[in-house]
């Protein structure tokens, strides 16, 4: 087989063979299908899409260009969650501790932030000691014992999929939803699930231009993942504001434990995480019901279960012991605290969700390239929320910076982000569920 001749076939509208998509892979992972080879592919796929049986062709030949988790070994369904991000989404901060308080096994390899949007593991790295990046059997004994552990993605996982993004995200070729697909799934199935749901985000914060192409990418997921052998469910969730009313890093973890111990829970974010969870039990078959789903989860969160399993894990992949009772000592935020009011009072019409997470961005708390540093103790929170009251007295957020400077870029990219007006916009937050 030649490389070119299976790009010249996707440029004429073909449909590759399994065969000839493993042999490209293989090519990519090795290195012996060149950069420009991969980047016409990318482009020819771009173009003329892929058939169901080629991305769920892709998917699998990416998952298999690493080695593949076996976790045959645990006494219960091992499920995980993906999001495709946003601004102020830290819910796999609480459902993964909840999950492994209702049985559930939830090994979950996550990213860090890019862009406009957060990373999970950017705030687990404002907890002091705690190892995102564990060896192997660190992972494997601490999804055993506690039945999660949220760590970064390692070297052999997908390899393939690396080189391929990389060389996409300079081609112009990542907004290839059939891509996307292969690539989100190809890391996530290499984790070795038996269940997947996927919180695919609509609205101005969102990874998706419009809410038709969020439908796309969650029924494309949906069906490749499912035609891979792992069941999958997607839920298609509002991004027109910030999910919790905190976005940073050290910040979000901080409402992560508030809303884990109930002193503090933003209501859309629990309605979120809720469903997310119960969909997880009943696709793991814990659960016969999404109500059943329902009614454990929040019980294991009300019951104070689910804060003891994110202790349990923290301390067990080297953060401190006593990270919810003393959350303060630790999660360090920045010193310049300075509420931000919107110009006129009125109702907030509608946010530019995006621009909060720059705004996250601009102050260190995000990167825009891959290996950008960044600090974990700036950010907002208070975010006020579609429809809410904001006048002289009620700011719209609150900033954590560490100078002046930062204090009036961030008023000014703020204010400009929301909309006040006499129309207050209804808040929605689930607008779908699509499970097959
Ligand atoms: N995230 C991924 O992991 N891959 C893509 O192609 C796009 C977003």
């Amino acid at each position: 087989m030649l490389p070119q001749e299976i790009i010249r076939k996707k440029r004429d509208g073909g449909t590759l063979s399994a065969e000839e998509i493993q042999f490209f892979v293989k090519g990519i992972t090795d290195g012996s299908v060149t950069e420009g080879q991969i980047s016409a592919l990318a482009m020819a796929v771009f173009f003329r899409g892929m058939e169901l049986d080629e991305r769920v062709a892709l998917t699998l030949a990416m998952r298999d260009s690493g080695s593949v988790l076996d976790w045959s070994e645990l006494n219960g369904p091992v499920v995980d969650k993906h999001s495709t991000g946003g601004v102020g989404d830290n819910t796999s901060l609480m459902l993964a501790p909840a999950l492994a308080a209702c049985g559930a096994f939830v090994p979950m390899i996550s990213g860090r932030g890019l862009g406009h949007t957060g990373g999970t593991l950017d705030k687990f790295d404002s907890i002091p000691g705690y190892i995102t990046q564990p060896d192997n059997a660190l992972f494997r004994k601490v999804t055993r014992e506690v039945g999660c552990a949220v760590i970064g993605q390692t070297a052999d996982l997908a390899p393939a999929d690396k080189r391929f993004y990389g060389i996409r995200d300079v081609t112009a070729t990542v907004e290839s939803i059939h891509l996307i697909t292969a690539s989100i799934l190809s890391k996530k199935l290499a984790a070795g699930l038996q269940g997947l749901v996927l919180d695919v985000k609509s609205g101005s914060g969102a990874f998706m231009p419009t809410h038709q192409e969020s439908i796309e990418l969650a029924k494309s997921l949906v069906t490749v993942a499912n035609g891979a052998g792992v069941k999958t469910a997607a839920l298609i969730t509002d991004m027109n504001e910030p999910l919790a009313t905190a976005a940073g890093n050290a910040i979000e973890m901080k409402n992560a434990v508030q809303f884990l111990t109930g002193d503090a829970i933003d209501p859309r974010n629990w309605e979120i995480t809720v469903a997310l969870c119960a969909e997880m039990l009943l696709i793991g078959g814990v659960v016969a019901s999404r109500d059943e789903g329902t009614e454990k989860i929040e019980d294991a969160f009300r019951s104070g279960r689910a804060a003891e399993k994110f202790a349990e894990m923290v301390a067990a992949l080297g953060g401190p012991t006593d990270c919810i009772e003393n959350m303060e000592d630790y999660l360090k935020l920045a010193p310049m605290v300075v509420d931000i009011y919107a110009e006129k009072a009125g109702l907030v019409e509608a946010i530019d969700t995006r621009e909060v997470g720059i705004a996250v961005v601009e102050l260190g708390g995000g990167r825009i390239r891959a290996a950008d540093p960044i600090d974990h103790s700036v950010g907002f929170d208070g975010l006020a929320g579609l429809g809410q009251p904001v006048d002289s007295n009620t700011p719209i957020a609150r900033v954590y910076a560490n100078s002046d400077d930062q204090v009036t870029r961030a008023t000014a990219r703020i204010r400009a982000a929301y909309r006040i007006g006499e129309a207050g916009t209804q808040s929605r937050t689930i607008y779908d569920i699509i499970d097959q």
